[in-house]
């Protein structure tokens, strides 16, 4: 009887401590599967703009805007969302798309194509939030690999163009006061034109610098013969591009115009996506590629080739966002002809450190995916 309980205890002892193995080797293992799930983060983040920005159609003092994190194998990767209220998403529907967006799926975040595919079949539009996704899962994927991305995908740093920076619709002395203030810092500026006031303002500009401008109308312009006058007056200007002249439809009026330009002329609001630039050939000299409309980085690259392929330039354009979504479009710069970079210049809260615009050039630095320090 004594044997038998000795037997009895020793056999329980056995069974509590195979029990406990399981237990353990269970929750290790399931700390290991959640480190190894994909986890997108997201939060509002409404940029506060420095100055009010005016253009053809508004004038604002912020930009609503998501900020997005993708964290796999204790590696985070950053993108964002910026959202100009006239492109039609908002803050709401940014969260309401990425709430949808179920990326414990996958479990290797460097099968890009997979990934993207899926997030855009979600449903359409929501290009905004779609970039956010795209710019954090190349930036994941840079970090991974321990490179920009400029270097993984073969571009030289040293190529990349001058950066504009926009003069915005004031009274003469503060536009003479701005350019002043960014003389030397940068070598190309832009202005809005289009509004009551541009050819004030241009001559504003000119009483203090010389810098090569260039103009956007914003589609502001409506009759094609007048556009091509103002086209030649701001040529004598020093003027040396012109973007979205007419409204945004009337392509066979753009082409007409383009046609007899002494200036190139570059389509924004005619183009959104990659199936937009064969139809554009033709009809402008140019485009200009911007994240939170082609949904990101890999949109991005598609459209560079099809309209090179086209013959037509490259300009890299962005909205008022963070150091973010302005580094990730960096990363490609090399490849243009024209950027328009500065959005992360135009606010006062940027939470993140990146691409720097020295003597007026963009210059892409060391750090491994879009190049960018979290400052919280
Ligand atoms: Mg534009």
């Amino acid at each position: 009887m004594l044997y038998h309980l000795i037997f009895y205890n020793f056999a329980l002892r056995i069974v509590a401590i195979i029990d406990d193995w399981h237990g353990y080797s269970a929750n290790v293992w399931l700390r290991k599967e959640s480190f190894r799930v994909m986890k997108l983060r997201f939060w509002a983040y409404p940029l506060q703009l420095q100055h009010t920005f005016t253009v053809a159609t508004c004038s604002r003092t912020t930009t609503p805007d998501v900020l997005v994190s993708i964290e796999h194998d204790g590696i985070v990767g950053y993108g964002e969302a910026s959202m100009p209220p006239y492109l039609g998403e908002s803050i709401e529907s940014v969260m309401a798309f990425l709430s949808r967006v179920n990326l414990s799926q996958f479990h290797d975040p460097m099968m890009v194509d997979d990934i993207l595919d899926y997030v855009d079949h979600i449903a359409p539009g929501n290009c905004a939030a779609k970039a956010a996704v795209d710019i954090a899962l190349h930036d994941w994927c840079g970090k991974y690999l321990g490179q920009p991305l400029y270097r993984i995908w073969g571009l030289n740093p040293a190529n990349t163009p001058f950066t504009t920076y926009t003069i915005g619709i004031d009274t003469p002395e503060v536009v003479r006061e701005k350019t002043l203030e960014v003389e030397g810092r940068f070598r190309r500026l832009k202005v809005k034109v289009g509004v009551a006031g541009d050819h004030e303002l241009i001559e504003s500009i000119r009483s203090v610098s010389s810098l090569p401008l260039t103009v956007d109308a914003n589609q502001g312009w409506t009759d094609k013969e007048k556009a091509l006058d103002e086209i030649f007056w701001l040529k004598e200007q020093g003027v040396i591009m012109v973007e979205q002249p007419l409204p945004k439809t009337r392509l066979d009026d753009i082409a007409w115009l383009t046609q007899r330009s002494p200036l190139p002329v570059f389509a924004d609001e005619s183009l959104q996506r990659l199936q937009d630039v064969t139809r554009l050939a033709g009809c402008f000299h140019g485009i200009n590629i911007k994240l939170m409309k082609c949904t990101g980085l890999r949109e991005a690259q598609k459209m560079i080739t099809v309209a090179k392929s086209l013959g037509m330039q490259i300009m890299l354009g962005c909205m008022t966002e963070t150091s973010c979504a302005v580094s990730a479009a960096a990363q490609l710069s090399p490849l243009a002809d024209f950027a328009d970079l500065d959005g992360n210049l135009l606010i006062s809260n940027d939470p993140y450190e990146g691409m720097k615009v020295v003597d007026g050039k963009i210059t892409l630095n060391e750090k491994p995916g879009i190049g960018i320090t979290d400052l919280r």
